[in-house]
């Protein structure tokens, strides 16, 4: 089949299910089976957008508009949701959604609840009408039966005109009950269905006689009024109105601290988070699901800055500043083609499914994660099975299950017990085989690229192919080689020119004024990451020195580090191959502790910008990501703002910056250009085009 009838299909068969899973509330296909061809469409569509068809459930929201009711016009958005169904992709909507804000966002979880979305019309405080999600745009006026629903309330606190959007379910003891009261060809598959059917009862007696309830969750205020300022202020408004919130809230932002503060200011009941500990919640969700008294399938994140939201808008289909983690992600069937076994930069040795091509989540897995030998063994996995795959906790693939052994006989597979690299004998440590040879070339490459990536030392022009060509070329081998090694010495060879190579000792130079912490994170030692070296720091072990001779009890007395931590720091810093490390990087002039990092902070900085409000808009050469130019303009005492107003006093203007050159204009604010600001700056064209296109150089 080609593509174009494959969509076709793939559109015609989604609105069948569509019809029948929301008007009929008789789905044919398990939400799985939905989600995965719905994902199908989504790789397609991605891959052939001139083919996208006009009436692709991909770009409206699935509608459950009939005949049965009276139409209503919804003066609000009543869109659907963007999905993940992986912490990473939680997390990598997240980082997306602050770097295009240039600022610290937070965000507000709610469970995502399985049930009928419904808008709530308010006029002066008097409930006027109750109306189904519709297409999007016109819904069903369902008002009669959702009156019959006690947790909805008909006269709120205030005279106010307010649009609410909710969910209506049922619980799952309630819709036991009813369905147990129902004919046998009445009965429904799950609460949702059920209480779906009952929203769009003719007789509302009928739906009174079931038990629905609602939570709300949004609030939308007529146009110039008084709009709260934040998710949280809504809710807390809501629930002053008279209206049911989910308690269940978890507030997410740099610091639980700040999280918690949030919460407290609103009035709220809820968890805190700092952005680090999404995993945590996660878990802490997905264990607590089976215990609720009513259904949910995913947890939603909504960015908690309305003024934000606005900007950020809606697509056809869902807002800009949420997404719906889903609980269940679909799964794909493949065939074991072989296992490949890499090694890590700490020395792990993980198996790795090599698999037939086959589409989910919207991309084409060949690869997926078998993590361990015991993991193999538990599947009882074999070269040639077909097995299930899914994208769950992690981005990365993994295989969950075999579906039917392989005909040809294959045995369990076994890993070799040679590292596949420098053919040591591994050893086990837990359910991990490691390869403890510090010479190992897969691990050196590994701790190089670790070590000068954008995460961490940030060495722009040594990316992971340029590393291997130094690497090859015996010119690197610890982290250590990057500030002594003579890059020049590959001149004329292997396509190093003049540029490349100053491109490269430039950038490694600047790495040197990393703060310690940072430098501490990006020497590998296993447990000390970005956020262990943050507590380290604070906790007083602000120096190499002090940590040399850090003592396992003293480290245990910090908020945040555990036996097992203390003891492989301790343990760490009586390396003598770490320690030499150390004192090579030292010597090559890095951070060697936190009074080091003072001599490159504000102070230094003369204040030439003091007094003056910058905004930034458009992309740039170099200052990537945009807050990277933001900083430069605090360092010297400027203040910064995400939009343009009668108080912005220059606006630093990139490549393709829009509605905010308009207003700059119009409000007579000064537009200055990269190269103007880098002259500002006192550093000149800093990074010339050709160079930014060196900057994984190979
Ligand atoms: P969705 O279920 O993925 O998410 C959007 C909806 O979530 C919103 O419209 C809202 O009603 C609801 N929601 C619940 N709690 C919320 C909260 N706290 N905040 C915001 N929204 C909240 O999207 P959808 O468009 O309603 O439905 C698509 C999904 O429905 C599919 O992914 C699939 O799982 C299922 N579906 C199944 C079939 C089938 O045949 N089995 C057919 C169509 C759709």
């Amino acid at each position: 089949m080609n593509v174009r009838s494959e969509m076709e299909k793939l559109v015609k068969t989604l609105s069948e299910y569509q019809r029948a899973y929301y008007v009929d509330s008789k789905p044919l296909v398990s939400d799985m089976e939905y989600d995965r061809l719905y994902d199908e469409l989504v790789r397609l569509e991605k891959e052939h957008p001139d083919l996208v068809l006009p009436d692709s459930p991909t770009r409206r929201v699935g509608s459950d508009l009939s005949n049965d009711f009276p139409e209503f016009r919804h003066t609000i958005p009543v869109l659907s949701l963007d999905k993940a169904y992986s912490r990473d992709e939680v997390i990598s909507f997240m980082d997306k959604t602050i770097a295009k804000e240039q600022r610290n966002l937070s965000f507000v979880a709610e469970e995502k609840i399985d049930g009928i979305s419904m808008v709530l019309y308010y006029e002066k405080g008097i409930l006027v009408r109750g109306v189904t999600r519709g297409n999007g745009e016109i819904g069903n006026d369902v008002t009669q039966n959702i009156k019959t629903i006690g947790s909805i309330p008909l006269r709120l606190s205030e005279d106010i005109d307010i649009a609410v959007r909710g969910e209506v379910f049922l619980s799952k003891e309630a819709f036991l009950e009813v369905n147990s009261r129902l004919d046998e060809d009445k009965k429904a598959a799950n609460p949702r269905n059920l209480a779906a059917g009952t929203v769009r009862r003719q007789k509302s007696s009928e739906a009174a006689s079931v038990p629905l309830d609602i939570f709300c969750y949004e609030g939308f205020w007529k146009e110039g009024e008084n709009t709260p300022e934040s998710h949280l202020e809504i809710l807390s408004y809501l629930k002053h109105l008279g209206f049911k919130i989910n308690p269940h809230l978890a507030c997410f932002s740099e610091s639980k601290e700040k999280s918690e503060a949030m919460l407290r200011s609103a009035g709220l009941e809820g968890r805190s988070y700092s952005f680090s500990e999404m995993q945590d919640y996660i878990d802490f969700k997905t264990g607590e699901r089976k215990g609720l008294k009513y259904e949910i399938d995913g947890l939603v994140f909504k960015v908690n800055e309305i003024r934000v939201r606005e900007r950020l808008g809606y697509t056809e289909h869902h807002p800009r500043w949420a997404i719906a983690y889903k609980f269940e992600s679909p799964q794909a069937v493949s065939k074991l083609l072989s296992i490949s076994v890499q090694v890590g930069r700490t020395g792990r040795i993980t198996p790795v499914a090599e698999l037939e091509p086959v589409a989910l989540g919207g991309s084409t897995i060949r690869r997926a994660t078998l993590h361990n030998q015991e993991y193999i063994d538990n599947l009882e996995l074999a070269i040639g099975d077909t097995v299930s795959i899914v994208k769950r906790g992690d981005v990365i693939p993994q295989v969950e299950d075999v579906i039917e052994k392989n005909e040809e006989g294959n045995t369990v597979y076994k890993i070799d017990m040679h590292c596949p690299c420098c053919h040591s004998v591994l050893e086990k440590d837990g359910a991990h085989l490691f390869c403890r040879n510090p010479e190992c070339p897969e691990q050196q490459l590994g701790a190089l690229t670790f070590f000068s990536s954008r995460t961490q030392m940030d060495i722009e022009t040594l990316g992971p192919k340029t590393i291997k060509i130094f690497y090859d070329a015996g010119l690197l081998r610890k982290v250590e080689d990057i500030y002594t090694a003579n890059y020049a010495s590959l001149l004329g060879t292997r396509g190093i020119g003049e540029k490349t190579v100053s491109a490269i000792v430039e950038s490694v130079n600047e790495s040197k004024n990393r703060p310690f912490k940072t430098v501490l994170s990006s020497l590998g030692i296993s447990e000390v990451g970005k956020k262990s070296a943050e507590i380290l720091v604070s906790g007083g072990f602000d120096s190499f020195e002090r940590l040399k001779t850090a003592k396992e009890e003293e480290l245990m007395a910090i908020d945040g580090i555990g036996e097992k931590m203390a003891r492989i720091i301790v343990e760490s810093f009586k390396n003598p191959q770490l320690l030499e490390t150390v004192e090579k990087l030292g010597k090559a002039g890095l951070h060697m502790s936190v009074s080091d990092d003072g001599q490159d902070s504000t102070e230094s900085y003369e204040q030439s910008f003091a007094g003056t409000l910058w905004c930034v808009t458009g992309s740039f050469k170099n200052f990537n990501p945009r807050s990277k130019a933001m900083e430069e303009v605090e360092k010297r005492g400027g203040r910064t703002t995400t939009s343009v107003s009668g108080k912005t006093t220059h606006l630093l203007a990139g490549t393709g910056g829009g509605g905010k050159l308009k207003d700059a204009e119009r409000l007579g604010v000064k537009i200055v250009s990269e190269e103007e600001f880098l002259r500002m700056l006192g550093k000149g064209e800093e990074k010339s085009a050709e160079k930014e296109g060196q900057l994984e150089l190979f």
